[in-house]
């Protein structure tokens, strides 16, 4: 399959998502806290490759790919690249810096759960969500219970690892993940016709 084809794929799967998870949010009432980038500053946020294609080839297009490359192999944080924190002191306080193009674990982080040993549900979101909003959060884990609908962090995993399986499911450090969705783009391009429409990139 194609770089374009693989990443009109996986933008698909985003978009069924956003859909699912906006239906949750005006569901349930829970969302992030406007200008909060906690789960962003997370030094150990991992993620698969695939679910940064999208970004990868949106930077290829752009013509930033071997640059940010570079800035990614040097990069000596372990905290996702893309977040800009407000500053220095406050590094819980953020914004993605591509959101259109985040990964699968951003989108799902928050308005996922996961399955526990009992086979239950188990909404995946964070202390402050489940401290902001209390009461929410209890009144959609009571709803999970009784059969509401929530997305499903295995379940949107397989659907990407069926995009591509060795993309899909190798789980890396977000950085990582990063910088091997770029050299997929640049190695596929290397001996190819650059996207149409594109004759300068890279
Ligand atoms: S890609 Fe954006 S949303 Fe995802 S962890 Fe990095 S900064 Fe956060």
């Amino acid at each position: 399959m194609s770089i374009a084809r693989k990443v009109n794929s996986v933008q698909r799967l985003f978009f069924r998502l956003e859909k699912e998870i906006h239906t949750f949010q005006n569901t349930t009432g829970l969302n992030c806290i406007a200008g909060c980038g906690k789960c962003c500053a997370k030094p150990d946020i991992e993620a698969s490759p695939l679910e940064f294609l999208p970004w990868a080839f949106s930077i290829f297009k752009e013509g930033r790919a071997l640059e940010v490359l570079k800035a990614l192999t040097e990069e000596k944080s372990s905290m996702c690249h893309l977040y800009r924190p407000l500053s220095l002191t406050e590094q819980a306080s953020g914004s993605c810096g591509d959101y259109q193009h985040r990964g699968l674990i951003c989108r799902l982080f928050g308005y996922g759960a996961n399955r526990d040993k009992l086979g239950q549900m188990r909404l995946i979101t964070c202390t402050l969500i489940k401290n902001t909003f209390s009461d929410r959060y209890e009144a959609t884990k009571t709803a999970i219970e009784k059969g509401l609908y929530v997305p499903v962090f295995t379940d949107y995993y397989q659907k990407l690892a069926q995009i591509d399986l060795k993309l899909g499911s190798k789980i890396l450090p977000v950085n990582k993940a990063m910088k091997v969705a770029l050299e997929e783009v640049l190695y596929y391009y290397a001996y190819r016709p650059f996207p149409k429409g594109y004759k300068k990139v890279a």
